[in-house]
């Protein structure tokens, strides 16, 4: 994640050029000075707004980062223990970024813990690690339910939906597996990067994502994905079974064991994992293995 976006600053700039160039243009066609001038009385006003956010972003990014959370994804997250120092300064600072721009609630809008607001945020702050363009694809923020799971009218203790990723939002994770996926373990079992993945999955469909993959030329995120589902040998797969559902559970069973246990997919599936690393772009398998807490 960027601290300020590109995208964001250059329609600033653009909007800030533009309100009292069409100010100058409505005085000149109109001949009346007043246009010009409400024009330029506009621009702080929109400098106020469109400021906002870049702002508290920078806010975000500059504030400490507390030692008790520190310690705790030390615990928690073997990815975040095998990143080198600059490595953990760039995933604290995304840390930051997520909490401060996405609304994670319990249900019926109750507030939730540190350690699991942590625990979502640093979901998205592994995936994101190898590409810092990205924003996480969670407009919608995430639901936390109580317990290990729930059902299928949402009430919590019952059912087996530890998470589920609804297309219009938000997240729904169960926080007892949320935890559980963080316990420090290489079992190939994480629900957040599970939901997040399909998110992920969804937006690099909606924004013509292309990778190579092992072809001589870039295609379709869709097309890579749907062609490494087809081809995946799933009698002798690493992944659950749950991953021959469709394409999209594929991908993201894939990427839970992608984070929590590289070695084991480089060594099981070679092209899968090299798909992988190309979509996050990033080589988790490449970090050191870092003893366990
Ligand atoms: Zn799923």
């Amino acid at each position: 994640m960027r601290v300020v976006p590109g995208f964001d600053l250059f329609f600033i700039v653009l909007h800030a050029l533009l309100i009292p160039l069409v100010g100058l243009v409505a005085w000149l066609v109109t001949g009346l000075p007043a246009l010009f001038a409400l024009a330029l009385a506009l621009l702080p006003a929109y400098l106020l707004l469109a400021l906002h956010r870049p702002l508290r972003r920078r806010r975000a990014a500059g504030a400490p980062f507390p030692g008790e959370w520190r310690e705790f994804l030390l615990t928690r997250s073997p990815f975040y223990r095998g990143l080198d120092e600059s490595g953990r300064m760039r995933f604290e600072r995304d840390v930051r970024l997520f909490l401060a721009e996405t609304r994670i609630a319990g249900s019926g809008g109750a507030p939730v813990s540190w350690p699991t607001a942590l625990l979502v945020a640093a979901g998205a702050a592994t995936m994101l690690h190898g590409r810092p363009d990205w924003e996480p694809p969670l407009h919608d923020g995430v639901t936390v339910y109580p317990g290990f799971a729930f059902d299928r009218s949402y009430r919590p203790g019952r059912g087996r939906i530890a998470g589920q990723a609804p297309a219009g939002g938000p997240l729904l994770v169960a926080e007892k597996s949320l935890l559980e996926g963080f316990a420090g373990e290489r079992d190939g079992i994480n629900v957040m990067i599970h939901e997040l993945a399909h998110y992920f999955d969804l937006e690099a469909r909606k924004g013509g994502l292309r990778v190579a993959a092992d072809r001589a030329r870039p295609v379709s995120w869709g097309a890579a994905i749907e062609g490494a589902y087809e081809r995946h040998d799933f009698s002798r797969s690493p992944l659950p079974a749950y991953a021959s559902r469709n394409e999209a559970e594929f991908f993201a069973c894939a990427s839970e064991m992608f984070f929590e246990n590289p070695r084991r997919l480089s060594a099981a599936c070679p092209r899968l994992y090299s798909l992988l690393s190309e979509f996050y772009g990033q080589d988790p398998e490449l970090l050191p293995l870092p003893p366990p807490s």
